[in-house]
């Protein structure tokens, strides 16, 4: 399969300023040794709480943040030192759809016009076409065309969340970010702005990170899902793997949450205890020791490594 997207070891770390010379005293791991890649039209997932780093790996692979170590590929290009001029050019080719659909969409601008403008400033012109090929979007996104000239405040939630969506695809993105573009939304419009998503997926035919802190909505939408955790991964595996066969305690742990009756993730519920540590001082060793239930000798200072368990099953866990 042709790799859209390929990063390794990529980390992200911000310096944190104390005292009136604003001196640095220590950083903020927010992204710590981060490596996956995503196929061709592949969906790959990254769950994990909120304050894990998922959203800043998101920003990091688009360059809306500049990584401190580690190589981003496109297309098998490193784009990891790629200045801002450089990277002006990656703007057509990914995108990103962001959770809050009103706070993405300029105000003051019509529908009709927000996605226009995104085709223009990415010189694609449909020529007189335009009109037609918005137009067009907007129905293929489930609006109408009364919503054309409707300005964001006059829609929902949801309306608002398709018109970032029609943006999106607008200038023909090779690789998309969504990153919690349905949490901000009721749970009905939810599954049918994810319904949408599938659709979509398999039409424009996606490669596509989707970051959510809710593994329902992973495994509605994804086909190669990676979990993390202060920073760091600690299991990636194909869907139906991780859901039939959870190897690491913390993605366990996140499974049996949502656990349906009747189903066997429903028996014996693992309640995770804690909170997530602070991503400028983790625990040393594994840092998911303080709250795991398995933890045992030595994973207080001995760092797991992610290795492979199984084909495509990465595991970060001395007891796997
Ligand atoms: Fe738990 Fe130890 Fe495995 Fe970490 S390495 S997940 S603390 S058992």
């Amino acid at each position: 399969m042709q790799e859209i997207i390929r990063i390794k070891n990529l980390k992200k770390y911000f310096p944190i300023h104390r005292g009136v010379l604003k001196r640095v005293v220590g950083a903020i791991q927010a992204v710590d040794d981060v490596s996956f890649a995503i196929g061709k039209s592949q969906t790959f997932g990254l769950v994990g709480e909120s304050g894990s780093g998922k959203s800043t790996v998101g920003r990091t692979i688009l360059k809306l943040l500049e990584p401190t170590a580690g190589t981003i590929l496109f297309k098998g290009q490193d784009i990891s030192r790629w200045d801002k001029n450089a990277t002006r050019k990656l703007r057509r080719e990914m995108q990103i759809i962001f959770q809050d659909p009103n706070a993405s969409l300029h105000p003051r601008m019509r529908i009709g016009s927000i996605i226009k403008r995104a085709m223009v400033v990415n010189r694609i012109h449909p020529g007189a076409g335009i009109n037609d090929h918005v137009m067009e979007l907007i129905r293929r996104v489930g609006l109408s065309e009364q919503h054309y000239n409707r300005y964001p405040h006059e829609l929902s939630g949801g309306q608002q969340q398709r018109v970032g969506i029609a943006r999106a695809l607008a200038v023909n993105p090779s690789f998309v970010v969504l990153d919690e573009p349905t949490s901000a939304l009721d749970v009905s419009v939810q599954a049918q702005i994810l319904n949408l998503l599938k659709e979509l997926q398999k039409d424009f035919n996606l490669t596509s990170l989707f970051i959510s802190h809710d593994l329902s909505v992973i495994d509605h939408i994804c086909d190669r899902i990676a979990v993390m955790y202060a920073g760091q991964i600690v299991e990636m595996a194909d869907r139906d793997s991780l859901f039939n066969r959870p190897l690491h305690p913390y993605t366990r742990s996140l499974l049996s949450a949502i656990a349906e009756v009747g189903k066997d993730r429903a028996d014996g519920r693992i309640i995770l205890q804690g909170e997530i540590p602070s991503p400028e001082n983790p625990p040393p060793g594994c840092r998911f020791h303080p709250r795991c239930f398995m933890r045992t000798e030595g994973c207080d200072h001995d760092p797991p490594p992610f290795r492979q368990v199984e084909d495509g099953h990465f595991v970060a866990c001395h007891l796997i």
